[in-house]
């Protein structure tokens, strides 16, 4: 794709938990998580490395000419988020830079929790074979710069250490959040579920919000262009599956609408819905925000999405 002068978003990998490929999953896509951002002044960020970084790679070896210099924003090592990163080409080319940037582990750096994906017994590769330069940087909840991107980072409620990126650039903010579960089971309190709907203002949503964390949740994607968020389950698989650290989808979208984003991607699809099924989850949601009163655009993320914050959203795939 060209790059112009807006922060611009591509999915490469938008499934969780392990790679699904084949003909059920072709419009979705079955590559693990990975999305690529680029700023106006031309910093490329990319969320996580699930096996979606090696298209990435590949598309960076060629259309790159200068030697690359890339930040990597790790939202947590759990696989799904990590397996594509010894295979990222780019970092195997001397003269190129990789930026490593993650949750700070008090029992281990995230250079040793690489290190440890990068045993013999799992892989024929360690990170002192990569012949680009390496750097890595941890975090708390706080805020830093890459050029003239501002991020901040918050912690999720998942089954480790997590983070939520926000990144704001040239007035644009994209917010990032994946593995997240609700704390309470749902956003809003059972009495504001029905009553809040009937008021079709999204901003008294959050007069009705259960918990204070969910409540911090939907504070740090407030007003975003873009937001990202783990959408695994129906409600209906979430109610077996409380623990797990994944959202289900009408929690997803109740976070969307209580924070007043103006886009909203369903994210880290569940490895057994196939495109027909997520088609339905889509509809779903878009269903529920068009209670109320200027609701965000709906998209189920797919495997070469691309979106500028500013611009319109593109077509979706038809049927193969
Ligand atoms: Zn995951
Ligand atoms: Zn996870």
């Amino acid at each position: 794709m060209g790059w112009g002068q807006e922060v611009k978003v591509r999915f490469w990998g938008t499934r969780g938990s392990i790679p699904t490929p084949g003909p059920l999953t072709v419009r979705h896509g079955g590559n693990t998580l990975c999305v690529e951002v680029r700023t106006a002044d031309g910093a490329l960020l990319i969320l996580d490395a699930g096996s979606g970084i090696f298209p990435l790679g590949l598309h960076l070896d060629r259309t790159e000419s200068r030697p690359l210099q890339a930040h990597l924003l790790l939202t947590h090592t759990h696989w799904d988020h990590i397996q594509g990163l010894p295979f990222f080409t780019p970092a195997h080319v001397p003269g190129n830079q990789l930026c490593v940037w993650a949750p700070r582990d008090p029992r281990r750096t995230i250079r040793e929790l690489l290190e440890a994906q990068a045993s013999c017994n799992n892989i024929p590769y360690h990170l002192e074979t990569m012949a680009g330069q390496l750097l890595f940087r941890e975090l708390a909840e706080e805020e830093f710069c890459i050029g003239k991107t501002r991020i901040r980072t918050q912690f999720l409620n998942h089954t480790v250490l997590c983070l939520g990126y926000r990144i704001e650039a040239d007035g644009q903010v994209l917010v990032h959040c994946t593995d997240v579960e609700p704390h309470l089971g749902g956003l809003l309190r059972k009495d504001r579920k029905d009553s809040g709907l009937a008021s079709r203002d999204r901003s008294a949503m959050r007069e009705g919000i259960m918990h204070r964390e969910d409540a911090r949740l939907v504070s740090f994607a407030r007003g975003a262009d873009l937001y990202i968020q783990d959408s695994m389950y129906t409600p209906e698989e979430y109610s077996s599956r409380r623990g797990w650290g994944h959202s289900p989808c009408d929690f997803a979208i109740d976070v969307a609408l209580a924070a007043e984003v103006r886009r909203f991607v369903l994210f880290h699809h569940d490895p057994d819905h196939e495109d027909a099924f997520l088609d339905a989850m889509v509809e779903t949601c878009r269903e529920r925000a068009a209670r109320y009163q200027d609701p965000p655009q709906v998209l189920g993320a797919w495997e070469g999405l691309e979106i500028d914050l500013q611009g319109p959203l593109p077509g979706e795939p038809g049927a193969p």
